[in-house]
């Protein structure tokens, strides 16, 4: 589903004196279809610029990535904005629209990509029933609790029906029940949808809960991966 190849990315110089910033040394991964993959590693080892990569938010330097058989480094802008469509994206922080309900948090990504009112309402409906939330429809995110909140991006993030999905620390800013509740969730979505999910995290934990295989990510390469019960089993 996923394939990155000799995956290069070098920030530029921040000023005259600075120097250029090498994030990503050379990455090989393949994501299976139907995987959880966790991209696992410290704080600066490069896990959010992999994870910007994929989604295209941030050009590789040199590399190679393939999403559901497509090379995304050779497209140009018109083409990304529909490859993106089929890729989904949850994000540390949430990021809701606080002036918006639930209902068209959900609604915004499909309201851009041209889907009519009546089949977004529908799709949202059916999205959040999904996640759980039927119930929190017309509330404001200001109304909900934090794994509620998440549950809302994870319902966005799979309104378009994507191929796809990448979490970006998804439970960084949970309590750990409510940590356990949303990778519940991804686990149920991952099974029931057969939605890919690529996840970047610093804990270990979160790999040995849900993810089927594994890459440890250490300044820009990758150290180790595999299965993850090979992986912890590793001496
Ligand atoms: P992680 O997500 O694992 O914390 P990042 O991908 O955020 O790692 O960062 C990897 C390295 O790239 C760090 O040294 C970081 O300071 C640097 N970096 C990240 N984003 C930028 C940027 N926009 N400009 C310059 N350097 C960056
Ligand atoms: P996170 O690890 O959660 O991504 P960071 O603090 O590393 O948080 O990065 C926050 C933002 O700052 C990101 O958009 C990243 O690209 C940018 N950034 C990180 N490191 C640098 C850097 N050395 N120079 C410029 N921008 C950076």
């Amino acid at each position: 589903m996923i394939t990155i190849t000799d995956l290069h990315k070098s920030y530029p110089p921040r000023n005259a004196k600075g120097e250029t910033v090498e994030a990503l040394k050379g990455i090989d991964l393949t994501v299976a279809d139907g995987e959880i993959f966790g991209v696992v590693g410290q704080s600066g080892a490069g896990k959010s610029t992999l994870l910007r990569c994929v989604n295209l938010l941030e050009r590789p330097t040199s590399g190679t990535i393939t999403v559901a058989g497509q090379d995304l480094t050779t497209l140009g802008e018109a083409e990304l904005r529909v490859a993106r469509h089929g890729i989904g994206m949850v994000f540390q922080h949430f990021n809701l629209l606080s002036s918006r309900t639930v209902a068209e948090n959900v609604e915004f990504g499909l309201e851009i990509t041209g889907v009519a009112k009546a089949a977004r309402r529908a799709r949202s409906a059916e999205v959040l029933d999904l996640v759980g939330l039927s119930d929190r429809a017309s509330a404001y995110p200001s109304q909900l609790s934090g794994g509620q909140k998440q549950r809302v991006g994870i319902a966005r993030a799979l309104a378009g029906n994507p191929k796809v999905l990448l979490s970006d620390e998804a439970t960084s800013s949970l309590d750990p029940e409510t940590t356990d509740s949303i990778l519940q969730l991804l686990k149920e979505l991952n099974r029931k949808l057969g939605v890919t999910i690529m996840l970047i995290t610093h804990e270990m934990e979160v790999v040995k809960r849900i993810c089927t295989s594994a890459a440890l990510i250490e300044g820009g390469r990758i150290v180790e991966s595999g299965n993850v019960i090979d992986l912890l089993n590793t001496p």
